[in-house]
Formats: structure tokens, C-alpha cells, sequence
């Protein structure tokens, strides 16, 4: 089949065309970090979560019209048994060039174990989330981490070739306190760090109005201690860059409870029940399912009806922050 190459390969209707695909493989965890699920968490039933192959079927409609990008993420990604034959399927399209980048967000604790395949199948980069040095506030945010897992997950991914970005959801208190460390450690090692605000993702069991921390806020803070100069990347995403001339690192900052990021949006997110959200801040989704039972076209069919339909701009705001603007977790969809 040709490649669909026309520039409204995947357009919605605000003219914004669809070329970055994240594909969370399992809504499952072996963390249980407070902002993002509750301490007794339930999971999908095995029997809804597709299997790797419609998994990879779906990724290839995709690409095949138009997606450049593929994130893999979840729940935790290298949780899900046999993820690697995702990897080395998809690892084909970059190969074709069908596919410009094969990424990956983990939570680090299974990496050492998987950083050289994973550089195998052709992934440069992966993004690993860590919002803490020390090994007791680890565990008490994650609730049943460790540490020195993603430590040396880090390590073997480096070591493997991987460039490898940290990513930190900010939150008031200790957090605050270890920012600069952070930064430090990040820089030090050659990696970039991006801070998330906190989003109303789903019931935590937990009050978010007294964790949320406005990354604005911490900017203001942070330019007391840093020289932080803005670098343009053009990303699409919803991170502002900021060059700090003190470590010579970037240090990203994705707010999307205080910025609006939506008008350069290119991104969809499909769940591992085979769902498209064309935005994370927003209920609707479509179920690409029984169109993939019945052919290509109508899988393309239905995946055009979606995107043609993405809302302008997410719905999420800070005064909503005592009730998750959106039921679903964030690990339904990663990051
Ligand atoms: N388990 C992997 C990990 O932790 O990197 C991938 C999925 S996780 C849901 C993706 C990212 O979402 C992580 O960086 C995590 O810190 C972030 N995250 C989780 N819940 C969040 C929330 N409510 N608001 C903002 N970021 C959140
Ligand atoms: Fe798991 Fe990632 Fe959610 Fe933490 S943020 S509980 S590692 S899915």
C-alpha cells in the first residue's frame, strides 16, 4: 500500500495535522506514585487490553497515514510481558523510514533490563520519570519503589547509547526544597529535565489542591537561584525550553493547568483497549476496535471521523483542582 504523504494525511478541523501517535501499552503499574492512581488501584480486566499484534496493526494505520512520531508509555510500559516484539515490530517502519523516532516514557525500574534492546530496535531517546534523589521520599511518592532500580536504569541507558531526559512532577514542599539538586543531578549527567504541573487526572484518594504547584510560581523562584534564558524548540508539545547557564542543561516546563499549549497540538493518544483520545484533557474518545475488527478502511475511516472532532484546546483549570476534571487516570494514557 502507498504511503499517504498528502499534507492532510491526518488533519482536524482547526487545520492542526496529526503526526505524533502515543501508544500506551498497558494501563498497569508496578508504582503507585500519590498523583497519579490511588493506593488500591483497579486495573482493566486482561480480557479488554488488546494484544500487542492489533496493538502494532493500529500503530502501522497510523504511520501509514502520516504519524512520524511513536511514543510507547502507560501505565509502565516494560511491565507489560513481551513489550520488546512491539518494539522490534515497530523498530521496522523506522528502519523504511516510515517513521522518524520510536520513544519511549518509563518509570525506570525495569530499564537496566531492557536499555540495549531497547537501543537495538533503533530508540534514541527515552524519558524517565524520577521527581526525587532520595530513596525515602522516593518510596513514600511511589509508594513501593526503589530508587536505586532507576538509578541503575539510567545508567544501563546511557550506557546503551540512549540520550535520556528526566521528567519531575513538581509539588509543593520537599519538592521544592530538592529542585536545585535536581537540576544539578540532571545537567550533571548530561540529561535535560522537564517539570509537569500536576493535573486533575483522575481520584487520587488524595487532595491535589494541596499539592499543585504553579510551575509559574517556581519560575519566578527559580530565576532568584538560575539563569534561565527561553529556547525555542518546536516541538509541538506542550514544554517551553529554558536554557540555564549555570549547568549548561534545558530545563523543560509543561503547564498545562497555567499556559495554553493546545494551538500547536499534534499529538493523539490510543489506550490499550485499542481508544483514541485526541486530547488528553477531554472525556471523549472513540473505539477503534470494532472498526479494526472490520478492515483498514473503515479503521482509517473511524480514525479520521476522530481527529476531524479533536476540541480546540483542553478544559482543565485550576480552580477545578479539588475534582479531577477528567475520570480517567493519567496512567490510562501516559505521558
Ligand atoms: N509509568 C511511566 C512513567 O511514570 O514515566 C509512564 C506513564 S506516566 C502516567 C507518564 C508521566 O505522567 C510521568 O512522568 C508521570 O510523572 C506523569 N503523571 C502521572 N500522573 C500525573 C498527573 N496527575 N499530572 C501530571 N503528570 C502526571
Ligand atoms: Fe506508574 Fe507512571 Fe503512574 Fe507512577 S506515574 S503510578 S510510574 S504510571
Amino acid at each position: 500500500m502507498p504511503l499517504d504523504v498528502s499534507p492532510n494525511a491526518l488533519m482536524d478541523s482547526f487545520g492542526r495535522s496529526v503526526s505524533y501517535l502515543r501508544l500506551s501499552v498497558t494501563d498497569r503499574c508496578d508504582l503507585r506514585c500519590t498523583y497519579c492512581m490511588p493506593e488500591k488501584m483497579r486495573f482493566l480486566p486482561k480480557t479488554e487490553v488488546l494484544s500487542l499484534q492489533d496493538l502494532a496493526r493500529l500503530s502501522y494505520i497510523f504511520i501509514h497515514r502520516g504519524v512520524r512520531k511513536l511514543r510507547i508509555t502507560g501505565g509502565e510500559p516494560l511491565v507489560r510481558r513481551d513489550v520488546m516484539d512491539l518494539f522490534r515490530d515497530m523498530s521496522r517502519h523506522l528502519q523504511s523510514g516510515a517513521l522518524d523516532e520510536l520513544t519511549l516514557t518509563t518509570n525506570g525500574t525495569q530499564l537496566a533490563l531492557h536499555a540495549e534492546a531497547l537501543a537495538a530496535c533503533g530508540v534514541k531517546r527515552v524519558n524517565v520519570s524520577l521527581d526525587t534523589l532520595d530513596a525515602d521520599r522516593y518510596r513514600k511518592v511511589t509508594r513501593l519503589g526503589d530508587i536505586g532500580m532507576v538509578l541503575a536504569g539510567i545508567e544501563a541507558a546511557q550506557a546503551a547509547g540512549l540520550k535520556v531526559k528526566l521528567n519531575a512532577v513538581a509539588s509543593k514542599g520537599a519538592f521544592e526544597d530538592e529542585i536545585d539538586a535536581l537540576i544539578c543531578f540532571a545537567h550533571g549527567r548530561g540529561m535535560d529535565l522537564t517539570l509537569i504541573e500536576e493535573m486533575p487526572l483522575g481520584e487520587t484518594g488524595l487532595d491535589r489542591s494541596k499539592s499543585v504547584l504553579s510551575l509559574r510560581d517556581l519560575q519566578t523562584d527559580l530565576a532568584r537561584r538560575w539563569t534561565m534564558t527561553p529556547v525555542h524548540r518546536n516541538t509541538g508539545g506542550p514544554a517551553r525550553y529554558m536554557a540555564v547557564a549555570e549547568t549548561g542543561g534545558q530545563l523543560g516546563l509543561i503547564s498545562p493547568m497555567s499556559c495554553n499549549f493546545c494551538a500547536l497540538c499534534n499529538r493523539v493518544r490510543l489506550d490499550c483497549t485499542g481508544r483514541l483520545y485526541t486530547c488528553m484533557g477531554d472525556e471523549g474518545s472513540v473505539d477503534l476496535r470494532p472498526a479494526l475488527d472490520q478492515s483498514y478502511r473503515a479503521t482509517v475511516l473511524a480514525i479520521r471521523h476522530a481527529i476531524a472532532a479533536k476540541p480546540e484546546r483542553h478544559k482543565f483549570d485550576m480552580s477545578r483542582m479539588v475534582a479531577p476534571a477528567v475520570k480517567r487516570h493519567m496512567s490510562v494514557l501516559g505521558g
